[in-house]
């Protein structure tokens, strides 16, 4: 063997190696439909959260109701990303043995004799200091930021790294909870700035419709014992009525004031809320003047806003943006364009806030309409780009949204496939965007009947 050949045999070799063995056991049991997970059916989370914002520490419970769908396996996979500590697991209220295993907690008892048909719970308590952000979203975990009092501002974001950084859940794409979930955030009721010496008031924003807001009268230690709080702390109750996202699912703190506005669209009367941090909402107002026509060209070209029940919203967020179902995060700084500039390089780009424009549009794909597997989130990623350009063909005609659309093309890398690998929490190419994009403008293009492509988008 020549030195040459030698050389690129090691190279293949590398290569090799490189795609069999990149994925771990933890990216197997978060992909796959294993054992632990594929004989039962999650109905609803009931998710509560007492935040420490001093010491960045969080303890919670999260009561997830299920069925029973197919024989049932002695063994339960819970996904509880480390650092958590899962404290104590009931299933049906009664006290379970159980360990971890890399992500994943192994909860493993006699559920073989369970009765079919009817609702079971399981119930895990949990705490600990969830993992930070490195570059949210897209490296994403808790983000704790300030805003321009120095008040403190904290947000989540999770999706591909799962919400399973944050609370214990089936953490897979496939199963939503049918009946949606109950979202209670306990938080203290102000917090003093060392930059202005005052006492500022904060809010716990999460998905859904706020139920209620109370005072908390016991606060959890890491042991799960209550004790009376020595200050003012809230309990801020939402509810969400549709099966959402695991990834979807959020939470914001901060010194938010709340503009409230209602659009009649097609499924009825819309709830409209904006959560702001209290010195932008001036600016928001005159800002998000586009979110109404935006909402009635998505529904005049995809049908009825899909969360009715659940209400629309954008949550000023201290990270970029993100789908998360009906509190959409927020985080383009009142700037048109992508932070500013023109991803799609037409002059079309910047014409309107991305933001505002992307993310709403994964309302109904992403959010409605869910990959069951990471893998293929272009469904998410392409369908909601292409969807961008339905907002140029409202807003400013065909040959705009044509100029737009073509634009982003060129954000194509062809690096590798935009379908990721399956069963390993794999996401494919950012290709998935721009040519999941070109994918739609094509078969709108085949169609060549734009009443027939509508009514496509719509079929959902
Ligand atoms: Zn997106």
């Amino acid at each position: 063997m020549t030195k040459k050949i030698a050389f690129f045999s090691i190279m293949w070799y590398l290569l090799l190696v490189n795609t069999t063995f990149a994925y771990n056991k933890a990216d197997t049991l978060r992909g796959s439909n294993g054992n632990g997970r594929k004989w039962w059916d999650v109905l609803k989370y009931d998710l509560k959260v007492q935040f420490d914002l001093a010491n960045k520490s969080i303890i919670g419970s999260n009561a997830i109701i299920f069925s029973i769908k197919s024989a049932i396996i002695d063994t339960i996979q819970i996904d509880l990303q480390q650092p958590l500590i899962a404290d104590d697991v009931t299933v049906d209220g009664k006290k379970q043995t159980f360990y971890r295993d890399s992500n994943v907690i192994w909860v493993v008892g006699h559920f073989s004799n369970m009765e079919q048909g009817i609702n079971h719970n399981i119930e895990v308590q949990y705490h600990g200091r969830p993992v930070r952000a490195v570059n949210p979203p897209w490296n994403g975990g808790f983000t704790y930021d300030y805003d321009d009092n120095q008040c403190s501002w904290v947000g989540v974001s999770c999706q591909g790294l799962g919400a399973s950084v944050w609370y214990p859940c089936k953490d897979a794409q496939w199963d939503e909870p049918n009946n949606g979930m109950t979202i209670t955030l306990c938080i203290p009721d102000s917090i003093s700035s060392n930059y202005t010496k005052k006492l500022y008031k904060l809010s716990a924003i999460s998905n859904g419709v706020l139920e209620k807001v109370v005072p908390a009268t016991t606060l959890l230690d890491t042991n799960h014992h209550a004790s009376k709080p020595k200050e003012g702390y809230s309990e801020w109750y939402w509810k969400v009525a549709n099966p959402i996202n695991n990834y979807d699912a959020t939470f914001y703190i901060g010194n938010y004031v709340n503009i409230h506005d209602t659009m009649m669209g097609e499924k009825g009367l819309l709830a409209i809320d904006y959560w702001v941090l209290a010195g932008n909402k001036d600016k928001a107002i005159e800002h998000f003047k586009v979110v109404k026509p935006m909402l009635h060209c998505y529904e005049y070209w995809l049908g009825a806003y899909p969360f009715y029940e659940d209400g629309y919203k954008l949550v000023e967020a201290p990270y970029l943006g993100m789908e998360h179902q009906s509190a959409i995060a927020y985080g383009n700084k009142y700037k048109l364009g992508y932070k500013g500039y023109d991803r799609s390089h037409s002059e079309v780009g910047n014409t309107f806030d991305y933001i505002i424009i992307h993310e709403s549009a994964h309302e109904w794909f992403g959010n409605n309409i869910t990959a069951a597997e990471n893998a293929d989130n272009w469904i998410h990623e392409g369908l909601t780009t292409y969807t961008e350009s339905l907002f140029v063909e409202c807003a400013n005609g065909v040959a705009d949204a044509t100029k737009f659309c073509k634009g982003e093309w060129q954000n194509i890398k062809n690096d590798k496939p935009i379908i990721g690998k399956y069963s390993v929490n794999d996401d494919g190419s950012s290709d998935k965007y721009d040519k999941g994009a070109a994918l739609i403008f094509m078969i709108r293009k085949l169609i060549n009947d734009d009443n027939k492509f509508r009514q496509m988008l719509r079929c959902h």
